[in-house]
């Protein structure tokens, strides 16, 4: 089935805020069966809201907006939409003695008056109920089957309310014959796109009757594998398949489906191994204890780490040779393993991971070039290092250096 999207709100056509809602829609449309056709925004204008609605009427007969169902005069989506369909507003005084309470009940006090707009509602239009915030959704239906679907700008309400009703509702619509697009993303590490369609050989451009497209970033390269024309159920067959096939012949750059995090990964494959990670980094100043820390349950694996941004706590407080920095400098080989090796007895973990490099844009030399990178990943004695030269700015290299000592640590379990 076929719908528009309406996206309302003059900060969207001035550029000071992204439209997500409109990707969140079409993603999650897609795996319902539902395409959006036409996209289009409009300012907090009544008249080209109308005016944007009437068309898209006109043509697909389904529409969805989301913004403008606020408290205040900037918010002009539900009576421009009514008065379109020809209907009156009334006030729903249940929902506004709801509202009421709601405000006491977190101690805001009396609520603003201004807030009634929020229920005044088309006559006989169906509310979507909103559980993540004060704006109600709107439901509005003509004579012919023509639809629009009035959902607030909000992205956290506007999503919320798409799960609890407008899914079930459109869903609801149509009967279990309709075909969906689904997809799986295969995110992979370590490895350029073009060898990784080497390696997968006769699969690299689609599996099975599906697609399948590389996405490069600064975290790897994701494969994603998408299914279009097939029921649910068999599109998610078709999925499981060919992900398992795929990652069958590239599981050494494997590391996770969709959006797994590298990070969350490594404390799943240490905690198995009851294994404790300590962290010594200079160029990326804690990002790599950062990204640790960040996952849920870190606690059981991550003991502690050292910013050794300096060379003297390189060497007073990870115990770095004073030699070795004169001979190779700060960012080499050996002062990578030295510092893995130090913060590893320092912190009284098994694994130590370090990190030393230049991040820029200045400071880079000759043979010690913007974006040299060392690594060193000590797991109980057994040293992996590796030397990169990364691309990018300042964050893209600071980030990269995180990835590639996860992936190392990855590799060596
Ligand atoms: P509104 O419901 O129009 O009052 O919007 C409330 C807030 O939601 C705005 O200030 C925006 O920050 C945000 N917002 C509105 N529309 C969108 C959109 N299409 N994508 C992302 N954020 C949005
Ligand atoms: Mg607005």
């Amino acid at each position: 089935m076929n719908v528009e999207l309406i996206t309302i709100g003059d900060e969207l056509l001035l550029g000071f805020t992204i439209d997500t809602n409109a990707a969140h829609l079409a993603r999650t449309l897609a795996s319902i069966g539902v395409s959006i056709v036409r996209r289009a925004t409009v300012g907090d204008d009544a008249a080209e809201i109308a005016q944007a609605v009437r068309e898209a009427l006109d043509r697909t007969g389904a529409v969805i907006t989301t913004g403008g169902l606020g408290p205040t005069s900037d918010d002009r989506t539900r009576p421009a939409i009514a008065e379109l369909f020809g209907r009156d507003l009334v006030p729903d005084e249940e929902r506004w003695d709801a509202l009421c309470a709601l405000w006491r009940e977190r101690g805001r006090g009396e609520i603003p008056l201004s807030n009634r707009g929020q229920i005044m509602i088309p006559r006989g239009a169906t509310v979507l109920t909103n559980r993540h915030g004060t704006a109600p959704g709107i439901w509005l239906e003509d004579e012919g089957g023509r639809w629009c679907a009035m959902l607030p700008g909000v992205p956290r309400e506007m999503r919320g309310m798409l799960a609890d009703e407008l899914l079930p509702r459109l869903q609801g619509r149509f009967d279990a014959a309709f075909t969906v697009v689904r997809s799986r993303t295969i995110r992979t590490t370590g490895i350029a796109e073009s060898k990784l369609a080497d390696v997968l050989g006769p699969l690299a451009s689609g599996v099975d009757g599906l697609s399948l497209a590389y996405l490069p970033g600064q975290e790897g390269v994701d494969l994603r594998l998408t299914s279009r024309g097939r029921g649910g159920i068999e599109a998610d067959e078709a999925l499981n398949q060919a992900a398992s096939q795929l990652r069958e012949l590239i599981s050494r750059y494997a590391y996770g489906e969709d959006g797994t995090d590298l990070a969350a990964t490594i404390l799943q494959a240490c905690e198995a191994r009851a294994l404790h990670i300590a962290v010594a980094e200079s160029c990326t100043g804690g990002l790599l204890g950062a990204r640790l820390t960040a996952i849920p349950g870190s606690s059981s694996v991550v003991l502690g780490g050292v910013i050794a941004y300096s060379n003297d706590v390189k060497r007073g407080v990870l115990g770095v040779q004073q030699e070795t920095l004169d001979a190779h400098g700060a960012v080499s080989e050996q002062v990578a393993i030295e510092m893995a090796a130090g913060v590893r007895r320092l912190v009284g973990a098994e694994v130590g991971m370090s990190i030393t490099g230049v991040a820029g844009p200045g400071g880079g030399t000759a043979d010690k070039p913007v974006g040299l990178v060392w690594i060193g990943v000590d797991v109980q004695g057994t040293v992996r290092t590796h030397g990169s030269r990364f691309i990018g700015d300042r964050a893209e290299i600071r980030f990269r250096s995180t990835q590639a000592a996860l992936d190392i640590l990855r590799r060596m379990l």
